[in-house]
């Protein structure tokens, strides 16, 4: 993949330099704007952990951007490359995703300067837990503060570790594995939150195509079936969006990009059994039926309809923006696209649905399963066998009235009590459907002169300032 840290700007001035687009539209006082954009306070941390015979030492970061809403919420990142820059840059991300997608929390990020994949699982586990300590010691983590949850090089088992230890130092906190979010679900975690990411991508682009004038603006037309769709990275987020956008859409995945090069096959890939050869190989070398192509980061250059990065920050930046070809680029990722890159595609009149929207469906169901961690019940329990009775009934009462037969297939529907997976699913599939109309609402407020970025930012801003006014500053 594309070399990290070789583009001028950093990653949060980029971020910045987005946002002040937004608020040179609402001409904020400069001061209260100062507030929002910078981060409230940051923690570095540094601590050796002895792994067979050697002390290593590591370094990680938790960055609080803004606590207008508690908890402060947002992921961790295991990452050789990561620094405090990028751990700020992507908790400020996360403040503005949160108030977009009206999930009420403020933003924060961490970081641990490691490659995962050079340790065994138990010395991970050490440094995990250390870590941990690290930050609940010093408050950086907590379920009534800041909320912790998977980002790139962390997942479920993270978490499990996390929840555990915050637990041990917390041990009456009833609340304790609320602390992280995107835990495995046997241990407190919710159904659909693995998948949400991509799920959230899926409804985001599905109420995106329910509009012809913002398809036609791209210069796509008609439904999502057939278009021809390039993704880069095949990790949790970009295998659910490209598993569920050709499974359950028909769109065609052309071409995919991962660490060790990229695949091309005009017809369309098969997502499950590419990501079974990733998992099993490494890598996308050697898959059957695709030309492989060695150089990766060019192949996101290949003309298509759609082009998801769903991998790192900055991989389309000054240097490659001219010769994107794609109509739509979907951030999957956090920050894929840079500030320069951004004016570029806009002049170039390539629509960017930006990540602060598209990429937030994880955090949605985090927030979801934050909830459910307080109420300490399954959502669902209480109402699925009251909800089938109740569909019984209905059929029951047509039938009669009408003395005729329900279809077996509209009867299992009408019987069907939602469990958890359903009801998770349709507050996202809500959440993502209501945040799009609010964007594109702000966005046609000011003329289209706007990209769908900075009417997100506006939207964020007009939140946030107001948050922090009605709460006073003193
Ligand atoms: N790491 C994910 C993100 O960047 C999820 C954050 C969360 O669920 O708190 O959005």
């Amino acid at each position: 993949m594309t070399p990290r840290k070789n583009h001028a700007v950093s990653f949060s001035r980029s971020v910045d330099s987005m946002v002040d687009q937004a608020l040179a539209v609402l001409k904020l006082d400069p001061g209260l704007a100062q507030a929002i954009k910078g981060c409230t306070a940051v923690l570095k941390v540094l601590f050796p952990v002895e792994i067979k015979g050697k002390i290593h030492v590591f370094t990680g970061w938790r960055a609080l951007h803004s606590i207008h809403r508690l908890p402060a919420k947002g992921g961790i990142r295991y990452a050789p490359s990561v620094d405090q820059d990028d751990i700020e840059a992507l908790a400020a991300l996360m403040t503005y995703k949160c108030a977009i997608m009206d999930v009420p929390f403020g933003g924060s990020k961490g970081g641990l300067c490691i490659d995962p994949l050079k340790f065994e699982r138990d010395d991970l586990e050490r440094i995990t837990r250390r870590f941990t300590r690290e930050l609940v010691t010093r408050g950086f983590l907590s379920p009534a503060m800041n909320v912790s949850a998977p980002d790139l090089g962390t997942g479920q088992r993270e978490m499990a570790w996390m929840a555990d230890t915050y637990k041990h130092l917390n041990p009456e906190d009833i609340n304790a594995i609320a602390c992280v979010t995107g835990k495995p679900v046997h241990l407190g975690g919710v159904q659909g939150r693995l998948e949400a990411t991509g799920r959230g991508l899926q409804y985001a682009l599905r109420e995106f195509f329910r509009y012809p004038e913002d398809v036609a603006a791209t210069g796509m037309d008609g439904p999502m079936e057939g278009k021809r769709v390039v993704i880069q990275g095949l990790g949790n987020v970009g295998y659910h969006a490209a598993k569920f956008l050709s499974e359950e859409d028909g769109m065609k995945i052309i071409a995919v990009i991962e660490r060790d090069g990229a695949l091309i096959n005009e017809k369309g890939l098969p997502v499950e059994a590419l990501y079974q050869h990733l998992n099993q190989t490494g890598g996308v070398r050697n898959f059957p039926d695709a030309r492989y192509v060695a150089d990766g980061p060019s192949v996101l250059e290949t003309a298509c309809d759609i082009l998801i990065p769903a991998a790192l920050e900055r991989v389309i930046h000054k240097d490659n923006a001219p010769r994107i070809r794609a109509k739509l680029v979907a951030e999957a990722a956090n920050g894929p696209v840079t500030f320069e890159a951004d004016r570029i595609l806009k002049k170039r009149k390539i629509i960017v649905l930006p990540d602060t929207f598209l990429n937030a469906g994880g955090v949605v169901v985090s927030y979801f399963e934050w909830v459910r961690n307080l109420s300490h019940i399954r959502f669902g329990r209480m109402e699925r066998r009251f909800e089938e009775l109740r569909g019984h009934s209905i059929i029951r009462a047509i039938e009669e009235a009408t003395s005729r037969k329900l279809p077996q297939k509209l009867c299992q529907q009408i019987v069907h009590g939602a469990g958890e997976l359903d009801l998770v699913r349709s507050g996202l599939d809500d959440t993502m459907c209501q945040a799009f109309q609010k964007i594109k609402e702000v966005k046609e407020r000011y003329q289209d002169k706007h990209t769908y970025r900075t009417a997100s930012y506006i939207i964020a801003i007009e939140k946030i300032a107001r948050a922090y006014l009605d709460a006073g500053i003193y």
